[in-house]
């Protein structure tokens, strides 16, 4: 390993492999480290996979073999159980991936441009006025003009840089991996129900045709009152009793709450280790990538001789404020909307939705309906005007 870097990227994640490839892609000349805490990715990927098909091909062209399904149909389950699909005329909406392929995949071809290094963690990156020293957990100590920190939810790096840890919209998600029951490998299914989910909800994606990822999230706060892993063998015992319970596995969902520091000179940070989830979705592979893409340019950008470094991770902050934490910023306000919909409210939109025939179904039509029937939601959709 050399003792210094242009850049060094904390993480290799959706967020640190977009960037770093985005410097490839760019045909950058500059000096690139890597640092990935795993030895394999099935040791740090805990997701249900889903994305949607714009957003995430925006990024990056899927190589097939790290598309697991492609998926149709969107079906929303009330708390009732009746059931609303959405579909777009048979149009691919989103995939199921198969992350630690694709990870694994993005991963191998790095190492043939950039140093990769996996199996160490960055432990802390400590500012000067001319670069970042970064500490490994090998003891081994190396320094960057540049350092992009993609480490996922539970980073606290950023912090000698001034970059605080914000932890105002962490939420709790557990799911397990379900064989033996049938699927229909063309849905994920969302469910809203305040017994199984309180302000979350419970998804089911399928994997394949006997496999399902069954999980759930809960609002902010609400483990402290219930136990979720109790509500998700609850929910499995009730909907997918003739199952077997294959594994277990959980994480933290760091919502988007409000735009905080992200850069400093010489410090970047993106995707979950900046909070970018979705609020509502809690969707964070596609939002981690453009994150991640952005990382890459102002890393660039700093590292050019006589560069305002100052200057620029202002305007990283500011172009990812514009392009995506406005939105997120009003979706969050949304979401505590959400909270208060009632079971019999969404009772009710489901059964006023079922009488449109599902062709006629669109998004927004679904979405109206739900808001007129509740009034909060109505109030709180103002945000996204
Ligand atoms: C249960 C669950 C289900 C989810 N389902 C979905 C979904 O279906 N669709 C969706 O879009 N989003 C989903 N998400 C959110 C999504 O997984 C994250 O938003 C996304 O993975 C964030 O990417 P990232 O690269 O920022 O962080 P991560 O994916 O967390 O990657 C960070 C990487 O950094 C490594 N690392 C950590 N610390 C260090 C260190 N100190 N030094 C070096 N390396 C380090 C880790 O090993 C990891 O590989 C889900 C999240 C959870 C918890």
């Amino acid at each position: 390993m050399n003792s210094h870097y242009d850049i060094i990227i904390a993480g290799g994640g959706p967020a640190g492999l977009t960037a770093a490839k985005h410097i490839v892609d760019l045909g950058s000349s500059c000096s690139v480290l890597l640092i990935e805490k795993s030895n394999h990715y099935s040791d740090s990927v805990k997701c249900g996979e889903g994305v949607w098909k714009k957003p995430f091909e925006e990024l990056i062209t899927p190589k097939p073999e790290w598309i697991r399904l492609n998926i149709t149909k969107a079906s929303f389950l009330a708390p009732n159980h009746s059931e609303v699909i959405f579909s777009d005329n048979g149009k691919t909406l989103g995939y199921i991936l198969d992350r630690i392929r694709m990870q694994e995949d993005i991963l191998a071809d790095l190492s043939k441009k950039i140093t990769v290094h996996r199996g160490i963690s960055v432990r802390s990156v400590i500012p000067s006025d001319e670069f970042q020293t970064v500490k490994l957990s090998t003891g081994e100590i190396v320094t960057a003009s540049v350092v992009i920190d993609a480490s996922g939810p539970s980073s606290h790096l950023g912090e000698p840089n001034r970059i605080p840890h914000v932890n105002t919209d962490v939420e709790p998600a557990l799911y397990a991996i379900v064989t033996g029951v049938p699927q229909k490998t063309d849905r994920i299914t969302l469910k809203m129900s305040s017994h199984f989910s309180p302000g979350g909800y419970v998804w089911e994606f399928p994997i394949d045709e006997n496999r399902v990822n069954v999980g759930i999230v809960f609002g902010k706060g609400e483990h402290r009152t219930r136990s979720i892993r109790q509500s998700l063998e609850i929910y499995i015992a009730e909907y997918l009793s003739e199952g077997t319970i294959e594994s277990w596995h959980g994480g933290a969902i760091p919502s988007f709450a409000s735009s905080k520091p992200m850069a400093t000179a010489g410090f970047i940070q993106c995707g979950d280790a900046g909070s970018l989830v979705n609020p509502i979705t809690r969707s964070g592979i596609s939002e981690s990538m453009y994150s991640g893409k952005l990382a890459a340019e102002s890393a660039l950008e700093m590292t050019r001789p006589k560069a305002n470094r100052k200057k620029v991770a202002k305007k990283f902050e500011k172009k990812l404020f514009a392009d995506y934490g406005k939105k997120m910023a009003k979706v969050a306000k949304m979401k505590r909307a959400l909270y208060g919909i009632s079971d019999e409210q969404y009772n009710s939109s489901a059964d006023k939705l079922a009488l449109i025939p599902e062709e006629k179904r669109t998004m927004l039509k679904i979405l109206k309906i739900t808001m007129f029937n509740s009034p909060k939601l109505l109030m709180a959709m103002r945000h996204l005007l």
